[in-house]
């Protein structure tokens, strides 16, 4: 059966209690054990990452820069496996899995690159003879604390730019993620960072990561996770003076115009609403169409809706497989039943028979915008579908909100599309694309209440994990 521990100095550490993981698509299958660590491990993996982290920021760029490209090396070796396991654990399509472990390799050879570009500017400086130029440097140690849904793409997001920076990292992943961030951590431990460079923590959030945000030995925190737990985790290491960057929850809007390629829509719409069992921060959730095409749209949205197949996840025609736990699934069952309740259903996907986290895929009208479904993260496939009369009324509706992450507009009209691209308030504006959508090399995160407006990925993510500092040098 496989094994989950926390790692520390690449010694895995095995006192604790011991939890039993299963499968999401079939909750029969026992998939491993893991091995929870408390305070102690936090503290000595804060340590070790500490003295791991002075040999490492001793290393040139270029030699940071080749062990991270042993890192996408060995990630692609072990892809199969990895996407495998981690399909099994949490339930995301294998096919959406095998994809994320390849985003994966691709942030790690993005980053490795990092290792040998410019790190800093030079400036003029005033006075004769002074030489003046700010270069990046590293934060030290920081704390990496991830969600579930992106069990592979999240961590590497944050891990490959934090270590090309020059820093160490202690990672706690989420519960339901805990046997792929142990495989993912013996992968890199094989790459040749130096012993303690990262350091896995496995523990409950609420004990755990809260103990590496309020009391370790850390100089900076990087979360993924629910906006209640990130305004915590940024209040408090506001209070710790502490760097920070938070990216949170989302209700991302689609706006359909009369105009837009109805077909094209309604399967866009679905796929961002629906892949991944709607467990992405980027999910699709309300729907805003504009009332001459309502009815049609509808009818596409039916017509489309024959693609979308509930089936376990290791299938590889899957469309969507389960949600990740029991909780999850009474969580979005309760918004589900409420909604179809209180409105009325569109249309209304089929499961399996099998002993799964199933939850029918559904669309829902008639609900106002005081409605819980309209306004709370759901995390799970469900539309609300709704009219406006023209586009401002539609820009409004999106803007009605405390989340600002991702949102979408599917138009033929230049005009209506820039109008969308300027008044939208989300950290990620699309046309004619669905909401769910990264690229590796772009900046990536929220507005409002879905971020502390800082940026993951592309170069943005090289702020995050380093500070500036300007030097000058007299020489005559
Ligand atoms: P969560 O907030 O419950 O947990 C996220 C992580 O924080 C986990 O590792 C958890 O153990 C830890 N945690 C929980 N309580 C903590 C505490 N008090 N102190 C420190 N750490 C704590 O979120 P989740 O259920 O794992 O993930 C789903 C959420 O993540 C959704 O809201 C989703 O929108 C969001 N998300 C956001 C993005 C983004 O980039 N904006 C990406 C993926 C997921």
């Amino acid at each position: 059966m496989l094994q989950g521990h926390s790692v520390v100095n690449d010694q895995i550490k095995k006192d604790g209690e011991t939890i039993q993981i299963t499968n999401p698509s079939n909750i029969e299958e026992l998939v491993g054990e893991v091995t929870l660590s408390d305070q102690k491990v936090v503290n000595q993996a804060a340590e070790a990452a500490k003295q791991a982290q002075k040999e490492w920021v001793s290393k040139t760029g270029a030699e940071k820069s080749a062990v991270l490209y042993k890192a996408a090396q060995l990630i692609n070796q072990y892809a199969d496996e990895l996407a495998t396991l981690a399909t099994k654990e949490m339930g995301k399509p294998i096919k959406e899995m095998k994809g994320e472990v390849q985003r994966a390799i691709q942030l790690f050879r993005y980053y490795a690159a990092e290792g040998v570009r410019p790190d800093g500017d030079t400036i003029p400086a005033s006075a004769p003879g002074v030489h003046q130029y700010a270069k990046r440097v590293p934060l030290g140690v920081v704390a990496i604390i991830t969600p579930w849904n992106f069990p592979v793409a999240i961590p590497v997001w944050k891990i490959a730019p934090a270590l090309v920076c020059g820093n160490a990292v202690v990672w706690k992943p989420a519960e339901n993620a805990y046997l792929t961030a142990s495989k993912m951590t013996e992968i890199l431990n094989e790459a040749g960072f130096p012993s303690g460079l990262i350091n896995l923590v496995l523990g409950r959030g609420r004990e755990i990561g809260n103990y590496i945000v309020e009391q370790a030995n850390i100089n900076a925190v990087s979360f993924t996770g629910s906006t209640k737990v990130g305004k915590a985790i940024g209040q408090t290491c506001a209070q710790r003076n502490i760097k920070f960057q938070t990216e949170m929850g989302g209700k991302n809007p689609a706006i359909v115009m009369a105009d837009a390629d109805l077909s094209q829509a309604a399967h866009a719409v679905l796929s961002g609403a629906f892949r991944s069992a709607g467990q992405k921060c980027t999910a699709t959730s309300l729907v805003i169409v504009e009332d001459a095409a309502y009815e049609s749209f509808k009818q596409e949205l039916a017509t489309a809706m024959k693609d979308v197949q509930v089936t376990p996840a290791d299938q590889e025609h899957c469309y969507l497989g389960p949600v990740v736990s029991k909780a999850q699934y009474d969580k979005v069952s309760r918004y589900i039943a409420q909604s179809t309740e209180d409105g009325t259903v569109v249309s209304q996907g089929d499961i399996p028979d099998a002993n799964g986290y199933y939850v029918r895929p559904t669309i829902v009208e008639g609900l106002d915008e005081t409605h819980p479904a309209w306004n709370e993260e759901v995390f799970g496939p469900l539309i609300v579908l709704r009219k406006a009369k023209d586009i401002n009324e539609a820009i409004d509706v999106c803007n009605n909100t405390d989340y600002g992450l991702s949102a979408s507009i599917f138009t033929q009209n230049l005009n209506q599309s820039f109008s969308f691209l300027d008044r939208l308030e989300a950290g990620m504006v699309r046309v004619n694309l669905e909401t769910a959508g990264v690229e590796y090399q772009a900046p990536f995160g929220g507005m409002k209440d879905s971020s502390s407006h800082t940026r993951e990925q592309g170069q943005a993510a090289l702020q995050f994990y380093s500070e500036t500092k300007t030097c000058a040098i007299k020489y005559q």
